[in-house]
């Protein structure tokens, strides 16, 4: 017990060195109570990455009980692995899924997120009952107050986003459900993650549910993760499709690659030749521009898609 003392006593010097200035105390002066983590996400307004949409090589292309493209909801899970990156986990298994039959959406920790599966079709993470339901998403662990922080940042706005994209409600405990409410549920998996790393981290599932919806509002009414102008501002000067969906599914159906622009700084957009987005995959989108009477959406720092590639 020592050992979580002086873990908790280290958090609390964490913040106090950082937030020595917002540290609330209780009237009564016995208790300090010291800026939560979503506190910290939404007063610094930490900025989730956008997801990289890399294919893996998970070969089981199978649709959920609702059929392909209709998922219920995701699960949350934490890797329990103490070092591991998104990147290693990735790379891990990528290589490994059929010998430890496990796979997952995606991967994310502090600094990306990446999806290495369509969500439109199930994975193995959490036992049949469940796989043939839930889009699933590891998080990584991270151990300082900031890395797990961002982590939070960019787990939760993974969640919000998909639950966007495939038209769901976010509802705690039925559309977005940790690992350990799927074992209790379905009696599949033994598993109880996040619920002990998170506590770890003086976090709980409630507080990720709370950002979660914080996020999916702010999302769906705003278009992005924090609805007071200040943070992200510099959207192009067409962006009032407030509803816009954050990921765009682009195809062309006229060729195996959709063509992407760049925009050059006298406001025309060039054809980008050595690079092409595949058709039937999914970009995030933060920016929308008009040119010669077409719209153009941005998945990439300069990458701009035609809408009419947008499926
Ligand atoms: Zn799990």
């Amino acid at each position: 017990m020592s050992k979580k003392i002086n873990r908790d006593v280290l958090w609390l010097l964490s913040l106090i060195s950082v937030f020595f200035g917002i540290l609330l105390i209780s009237s009564n002066s016995t208790e300090v109570k010291a800026q939560t983590v979503n506190d910290y996400i939404i007063s610094n307004k930490i900025q989730p990455v956008s997801i990289q949409y890399r294919e893996g090589t998970f070969n089981d292309w199978f649709g959920y009980e609702n059929g392909v493209g209709k998922p219920e909801g995701v699960v949350v899970h934490e890797t329990a692995d103490y070092n591991a990156t998104a990147e290693n986990e990735v790379s891990f298994f990528n290589r490994d899924w059929p010998r430890i039959q496990s796979y997952v959406h995606a991967f994310v920790d502090n600094n990306e997120i990446i999806n290495i599966h369509s969500a439109d079709y199930g994975v193995w993470g959490a036992g049949p009952t469940a796989n043939n339901k839930y889009i699933q998403v590891e998080l990584c662990e991270t151990h300082t107050q900031d890395a797990f922080a961002r982590s939070i940042a960019n787990d939760a706005y993974y969640v919000a986003a998909k639950l966007i994209q495939y038209n769901l409600p976010d509802i705690p405990g039925k559309t977005v459900v940790s690992h350990d409410q799927v074992s209790k549920m379905y009696h599949e998996t033994s598993h109880t993650d996040p619920v002990g790393f998170f506590a770890s981290m003086g976090y709980s599932m409630d507080q990720f549910n709370d950002l979660v919806i914080t996020y999916y509002n702010n999302l769906k009414n705003f278009g992005s993760v924090y609805n007071n102008t200040g943070s992200n501002t510099n959207a192009g000067n067409n962006n009032n499709s407030s509803s816009s969906a954050n990921v765009l599914r682009v195809n062309n159906s006229n060729g195996d690659y959709v063509p992407i622009m760049a925009l050059r700084t006298d406001g025309t957009f060039a054809r980008v030749t050595n690079r092409a987005l595949m058709n039937n995959t999914d970009w995030q989108t933060d920016k929308t521009r008009e040119y010669n009477g077409v719209t153009y959406r941005r998945v990439a720092t300069n990458e701009w898609v035609a809408t009419t590639y947008v499926v």
